[in-house]
């Protein structure tokens, strides 16, 4: 038997629909390349958005054609984000980041038929067209006034131009919600890149989930700033989630300094902000000194790599805002699990709490876990035995576009390459890339928790914790380390603050100061790199 309750397909362009009517007076601003803050509200993007679709409509483009963006985060990217996918298209977001070769490769891969980009990007688009015969259409995110003459770019119009002067009236087509709605690319560090392809039905799903009081805990009373680059996983789902809420939306644009995030933070009451670890460093660096403080802002979820202690009792301790700890990735749309404590958790002691905190958290309704050890057992979930992650859900990939490097699922699984523990509450913690794990005497060392121990360091702006070929222990970790401008430590008062914060064989054999550590399109550490970067260098005593 049959419920029988109404069937209807879950659409992105509903929930555009539902923030017109409902918190339409709602605002998003923007600040935008041009410099200036741009400022309207849910039910102008809900009209733009529509004009949006009857500008790809006038193109021909077909059900499941694929429109492209190399653009920041603002409100023209979001007008995109529902009137591409909400008539019918797909949204390709390209990483600006990465290397035009790539870029142009994933651009035909992805057989993109629209470009539409920001000017900062200008520079790449003439860099690639003339590898990207399909596309048809390049469109400068801007008014008529700042369309680039003489770009070499064929085929250029300005945004406001295209899709300015088209009807505000559209009615959405109505289709299966498990068609596609958007994609993305991972950044392919092993081989070419492969394409996450998610679908309304997985969008909305991912954007209830994430408004979740456990998961981002979205509101109407909130003022949200995602830093996270629309250009990579949607922003972590937030324009959706944001859309379905009715919070105020805040974008920095290309702005994403320490003094312009402070800035906006502040201008525009944000209680709400999201980003890489990189990005809130830039941002307590640029506040320390003037000793700044922050009148609204409540919460930030952290995500995309470990979050460093020192960072969540920097935002606790001295600003008095929450960190919530997330863990996803692109074939997750991209949420997994976040980090947020239980009733029992609230009497802890500080020291004890942070530990909680410092996991990567429990799960999301709509996906499952499970940790496979090396005999090929599911681990119990005791918070120390050690594994290879898989993960299954409704918004997990079960294979890449175009079928590339086949079936990813083992068992229905989809393995996230990362290696982890869960404790008997569910909390999953993240000890290594599988790739990255190093392995000293037969015990496995976690990167990252050298790397935690590092940051602590008041000296110390970023570290990477590599192994390194010993001719006893197999591998042992080395520390790179980037100093803060003007700080002062050596080798060996680093090695000493590792003593009592971890086991004696687990503290690196050696600290390497470089200038920089080289980081991926998505604000990763490129581990890769940072070994061809050190090849000829020795352990000490071997
Ligand atoms: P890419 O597509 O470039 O791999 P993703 O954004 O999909 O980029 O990265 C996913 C990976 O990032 C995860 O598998 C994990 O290794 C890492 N990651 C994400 N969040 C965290 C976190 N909170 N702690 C540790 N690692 C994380």
């Amino acid at each position: 038997m049959l419920g029988l309750m109404q069937s209807q397909p879950l659409l992105i362009s509903s929930l555009i629909d539902f923030a017109e009517r409902h918190h339409g007076s709602g605002e998003i601003v923007s600040r935008r390349v041009e410099g200036d803050l741009h400022r309207y509200t849910w039910s102008d993007a809900a009209k733009r958005s529509r004009q949006v679709a009857h500008a790809l409509d006038g193109m021909n483009l077909l059900f499941s054609d694929r429109v492209a963006t190399l653009a920041w985060n603002g409100y023209r990217h979001l007008e995109l984000y529902f009137g591409v996918s909400g008539s019918g298209r797909v949204l390709h977001t390209i990483n600006p980041r990465l290397h035009p070769d790539q870029i142009a490769w994933i651009a035909n891969h992805a057989e993109d038929q629209v470009l539409c980009f920001d000017l900062t990007f200008l520079p790449l688009v003439q860099a690639v067209h003339a590898r990207c015969p399909m596309i048809r259409q390049y469109v400068a995110l801007c008014g008529p006034d700042k369309l680039p003459k003489d770009s070499g770019v064929p085929n250029l119009v300005s945004y406001e131009d295209w899709m300015g002067s088209q009807p505000t009236a559209y009615d959405w087509p109505s289709f299966d919600e498990n068609s596609a709605s958007s994609m993305c690319y991972t950044s392919g560090t092993t081989g070419n890149p492969k394409a996450a392809l998610y679908s309304h039905r997985s969008t909305i799903l991912h954007a209830y989930a994430a408004a979740l009081p456990d998961v981002m805990c979205l509101s109407a009373r909130d003022a949200v700033l995602p830093v996270v680059p629309m250009f990579h996983v949607n922003a972590w789902g937030i324009p959706y989630s944001a859309a379905l809420t009715g919070c105020k939306l805040v974008f920095p644009g290309p702005a994403m300094d320490g003094k312009s995030i402070y800035e906006l933070i502040e201008t525009e009451k944000v209680t709400y902000a999201a980003g890489v670890p990189t990005v809130w460093q830039m941002l307590l660096g640029h506040m320390k000194p003037d000793n700044l403080r922050f009148s609204t802002l409540k919460r930030t979820v952290i995500g995309g790599s470990a979050c460093p202690p020192a960072m969540i009792t920097a935002f606790n301790d001295d600003y008095g805002v929450e960190v919530l700890h997330a863990w996803g990735m692109t074939e997750m749309s991209p949420l997994g699990t976040l980090c947020t404590l239980k009733n029992k958790h609230l009497g802890l002691s500080p020291e004890e709490k942070m530990k909680v905190r410092l996991k990567q958290g429990r799960a999301i309704y709509g996906v499952d876990m499970k940790v496979i050890g090396d005999d090929g057992n599911e681990q119990p979930w005791d918070g120390k035995s050690y594994g290879d992650l898989y993960v299954k859900g409704p918004w997990i990939v079960r294979e890449y576009f175009k079928g590339e490097g086949g079936n990813p699922l083992v068992d229905g699984w989809f393995p996230t390459g990362d290696v982890a523990t869960i404790d008997a509450d569910g909390y999953m913690q993240i000890t290594d890339r599988s790739k990255d794990v190093i392995k000293s005497g037969g015990e496995w060392i976690s990167s990252i928790d050298v790397e935690n121990i590092a940051v602590a360091h008041p000296a110390v702006a970023m570290a990477a914790c590599i192994g390194m070929k010993h001719p006893k222990w197999d591998e042992r970790p080395i520390v790179a380390v980037v100093k803060k401008p003007g700080a002062q430590v050596t080798r060996e008062e680093l090695l000493k603050f590792y003593e009592g914060k971890t086991a004696k064989w687990q503290i690196p054999d050696d600290v390497v100061f470089v200038e920089a550590i080289p980081l991926g399109a998505t604000g990763k550490i490129l581990k890769t790199r940072l070994r061809e970067t050190l090849k000829d260098y020795r352990l000490p005593n071997t």
